[in-house]
């Protein structure tokens, strides 16, 4: 396979994948740039070994049309601040084919918001999936998703995929565009080889003991990487609003936290997979429950399985941080995605914050530690964590998907 660093860029035209999916305020100005920065080490390589640049990134869901909120034209400035360089702007993705042959070495062009067609995605658009012609639309969207790739190839003469953030997702300029450039012009950037790397390290390179922490609202949308882990984990710490999803089943009384009352089954099933298995699972004894769901509820600490009505549990209690700290501080490998309590609000906070603690130490003893999926990188943030963790993702879908053990489409396309 080739590689960004054996790749001579000189006297070449790279077109690049990034994620510049930034968020902007309502005047269109960036709230935080880290995607940009995220990206710059493969830019700067590129125009450092003699390339031109052709930058291409979605931004938002403006779902096949041109919608001003959404134009990249916003953020050319800041890309170019931060390569130091100017940049050349394309209004028209798909029709940049003079501006990209006109690039000289050194030079760099941004293509306006890929999303602007609805075959960057390949969904036909205002057609329902019950419709007897969504079939036929669906065939005809592919085919021009086809040639809408084919033309992005065609401003270039190499090929680098370096947006981890939508790396799980089959779409023309993540995976079908590197159809037309053979395997010696197609590469993965920087930030996309740190990611892949990051995972490997959770699914083969393991040094045990091995403990994951799942948390967030709900185990539905955790199962697929849950049952994974289930293979591979020699802790497994379930934290967050799922727990009293396991409380219930259980058969116990959880007032009025959140429950998934169709998945109470899923739990036990959990549970027993874990005992099969000899994964020790760890679930939350005690809670810090509220009287409402704000920063400012009264607080108490009851038994996670003993909630009374008008309470609802909204962070781990002092004996499951313990609990949760002990899993964590052993281990060599970790994983952290999504967060032990409603960690926005500060009253609720401290379940997060014990995991965030337990995973810096960890991590100063000579554990990886990798901290996924928005929400935790947020907890480390706020916690000041993000130093004392060995890496953390760019990914959120893209990183449950390649954890749950999927193979990335915008991984293959280039891997093969
Ligand atoms: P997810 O998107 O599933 O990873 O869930 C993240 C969200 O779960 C965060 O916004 C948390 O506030 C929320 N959360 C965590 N614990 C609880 C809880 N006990 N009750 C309600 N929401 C929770």
């Amino acid at each position: 396979m080739m590689t960004i660093n054996n790749y001579n860029f000189a006297g070449k035209k790279a077109i690049v994948r990034v994620d510049f999916n930034v968020p902007l305020d309502e005047n269109g100005k960036i709230t935080d740039d880290t995607r940009i920065r995220g990206a710059l080490p493969t830019l700067k390589h590129i125009l450092e070994a003699g390339g031109a640049l052709i930058i291409m990134s979605h931004m938002g869901k403006p779902k096949g049309k041109v919608v001003a909120k959404y134009s990249l034209s916003q953020i050319v400035e800041a890309v170019s601040q931060a390569l130091g360089t100017p940049v050349q702007f394309a209004e028209d993705c798909a029709k940049a084919s003079e501006q990209a042959a006109a690039l000289k070495a050194g030079e760099v062009l941004l293509l306006e918001n890929l999303r602007f067609y609805a075959e960057e995605e390949g969904k036909p658009v205002g057609i329902d999936k019950e419709d007897p012609a969504y079939e036929e639309a669906k065939k005809a969207m592919k085919a021009s998703q086809k040639e809408f790739a084919k033309t992005l190839a065609s401003y270039a003469d190499c090929y680098v995929n370096d947006a981890f953030g939508t790396a799980h997702r089959k779409h023309a300029s993540t995976a079908v565009i590197a159809d037309y450039f053979d395997a010696d012009n197609k590469m993965l950037g920087f930030l996309m080889e740190k990611e892949v790397q990051a995972v490997d390290n959770i699914l083969s390179n393991i040094k045990r003991p091995f403990t994951a922490i799942m948390g967030g609202s709900k185990v539905s949308t955790k199962i697929g990487i849950i049952e994974n882990l289930m293979d591979k984990v020699d802790n497994l710490i379930l934290c967050g609003g799922m727990t009293y999803t396991f409380m219930k089943a259980q058969g116990g009384q959880i007032g009025e936290s959140i429950c998934e009352n169709d998945k109470l089954d899923l739990a036990l099933e959990i549970m027993a997979q874990a005992k099969a298995k000899g994964v020790n699972l760890v679930l939350a004894t005690d809670c810090v429950a509220g009287d409402s769901f704000s920063n400012d509820a009264n607080t108490q600490i009851f038994p996670a399985k003993d909630i009374p009505a008008g309470w609802e549990g909204m962070d781990a209690g002092p004996e499951s941080r313990k609990a949760f700290a002990e899993a964590i501080r052993g281990a060599k490998t970790i994983l952290w995605n999504g967060p032990a309590g409603v960690f926005e609000f500060d009253t609720f906070s401290a379940g997060s914050k014990a995991i965030a603690e337990a995973i810096a130490e960890a991590t100063d003893n000579g554990a990886y530690s990798l901290i996924g999926g928005g929400d935790s990188v947020a907890c480390v943030n706020k916690f000041g964590m993000a130093d004392r963790v060995s890496y953390i993702s760019t990914g959120g879908g893209a990183l449950l998907e390649a954890i749950e053990g999927k193979v990335l489409p915008g991984v293959a396309a280039i891997k093969g």
